[in-house]
């Protein structure tokens, strides 16, 4: 499959050159040149398919020819064979929601499903074979520990992953920094999850930096995982065929919901995709205003939602700028120069005919848990609970589906002062409580990280 750059379309890459490099040259976000698109019949017959056969298809649709069927196929069966449910996600009704469990992987949360492909897509594709590779993460927490379960002890991988000191919830942090594997190295930020992404931005741009340390991401501007992440819209959506579904998402970077609008694309008939945030309503105020426009990282209930530099939604606004290359380049030049861009009436209305948005505060995050609780007897974790928040802007008795994100014990702290109930621990990580945690805490200064890298790597 061809890929092009949003801010370049002259570039041209295949998958194995975008999934190494993640970030495009010049800042770009790569994207297919062509997104397969389904006929009826065709959806009818994936309709049928087991959750790892749905996943070996359409993952199998944007890695072909650089990754053969029988390799992807051992791949993605090896990468879910430890999920704690055999069909990989789980689906429950409560009252009106449909609740997608997304949830029962190694790191108890929904960033596990598309890493545990990538990490073993590093080995598939020889990636690692010849020269040593240092993958560089910024996390707010989830991607972090997903990352760092599907790359520890890897041969020929190094991990460097970046959290906000003291802005992520303790058992994340438990999970990431109680690993022990000499290969991964946890850096702690004095600042906020847009400075850790900036920084790896940043390093992503040093080409004389990223070449000597043959650097590569799985940040979700990586558009592998975004690949991995359609599979479980079309699995949830055919548990409801011929029904008007909704899908409610909580959202952050905007890459899990632009899985959702890439499903769309390829002709899974989706009703909506309604974004949820909490305070830091970016993408609300995108949806809704027009107006793109960061502001400060206000910490929250739900960190991973922690965002206000939402980097896929450059991705969006390249088809709704009609993949006009140069349209993109001129917004993001806009965004560096006027820390602002807005969209006019036509985009907007474009948008909202596949998005809606809704913010959903603090306060609310915790009624939402402690009514859910009582309503259905079900603890829901802070970023799900802003997903049941949102979903009360579909006013019509369609289906509707919410994506749960994360395990609650992930987020014991606020589950418990919600609903003043104990979690059991989830097996997967009974064994990592009484580690001993390690990492270093760092400046927020680029040049300090770079030297970090370089001095481990000596
Ligand atoms: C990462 C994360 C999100 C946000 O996902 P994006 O792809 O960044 O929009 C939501 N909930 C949880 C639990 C997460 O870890």
């Amino acid at each position: 499959m061809e890929y092009l750059s949003t801010r370049n379309k002259k570039l041209s890459f295949n998958f194995k050159e975008i999934f190494l490099r993640g970030l495009a040259p010049e800042g770009g976000l790569f994207i297919p040149k062509n997104i397969k698109r389904y006929n009826k019949s065709e959806i009818q017959k994936l309709s049928k398919l087991s959750y790892t056969d749905l996943a070996i298809e359409i993952i199998f649709e944007f890695c072909n020819p650089e990754i053969n069927k029988n390799i992807l196929r051992n791949l993605i069966k090896k990468s879910y064979k430890d999920f704690n449910k055999k069909e990989v996600i789980d689906i429950k009704k409560l009252g009106n929601i449909n609740l997608i469990e997304l949830y029962h992987g190694p790191t108890l949360a929904f960033k596990d499903i598309a890493m545990q492909v990538l990490g073993n897509m590093y080995d598939e594709l020889n990636i690692s074979s010849s020269n040593k590779i240092n993958i560089v993460v910024a996390t707010s927490g989830d991607t972090g520990s997903a990352a760092i379960a599907a790359l520890n002890d890897r041969k020929n991988i190094n991990v460097f992953v970046l959290h906000p000191h003291n802005k992520i919830s303790k058992i994340q942090r438990k999970i990431m920094t109680t690993i022990g594997s000499s290969n991964v190295y946890n850096i702690a930020i004095k600042g906020t999850f847009d400075d850790c992404q900036k920084i790896v931005k940043e390093m992503f741009a040093d080409n004389t930096f990223r070449e000597k340390i043959n650097m590569s991401g799985v940040n979700s501007i990586n558009w592998a995982r975004i690949v991995c992440q359609i599979v479980y819209y079309f699995y949830s959506y055919f548990k409801f065929n011929n029904k008007k579904v909704n899908f409610v998402v909580p959202t952050g970077n905007f890459g899990d919901v632009f899985a959702g609008y890439v499903a769309k694309k390829m002709g899974l008939p989706i009703d909506k995709l309604i974004v949820a945030t909490n305070e830091n309503d970016i993408l609300e105020r995108v949806i809704n205003t027009g107006e793109y426009k960061p502001g400060k990282v206000k910490p929250s209930l739900s960190p991973s939602m922690d965002v206000q530099i939402s980097s896929n939604f450059e991705r969006l606004l390249f088809y709704v700028l009609n993949e006009d290359d140069k349209k993109v380049l001129r917004f993001m030049n806009d965004l560096k120069s006027k820390g602002s861009f807005s969209l006019n009436q036509e985009q907007i209305d474009i948008i909202k005919e596949d998005f809606s948005a809704k913010k959903i505060n603090d306060d609310e995050t915790v009624e939402i848990i402690k009514k859910f609780s009582n309503d259905y007897g079900f603890i829901i974790d802070p970023h799900t609970a802003t997903a049941v928040g949102a979903s009360k802007v579909i006013k019509d008795n369609s289906e509707i589906l919410v994506l749960g994100t994360a395990h609650p014990y992930k987020f014991l702290e606020t589950v418990k002062m919600a609903t003043s109930q104990e979690i059991e621990t989830p097996k997967q990580i009974e064994h990592l409580m009484d580690k001993k945690e390690k990492y270093d805490i760092l400046e927020n200064k680029t040049t300090d990280i770079k030297n970090y890298i370089l001095e481990k790597l000596s």
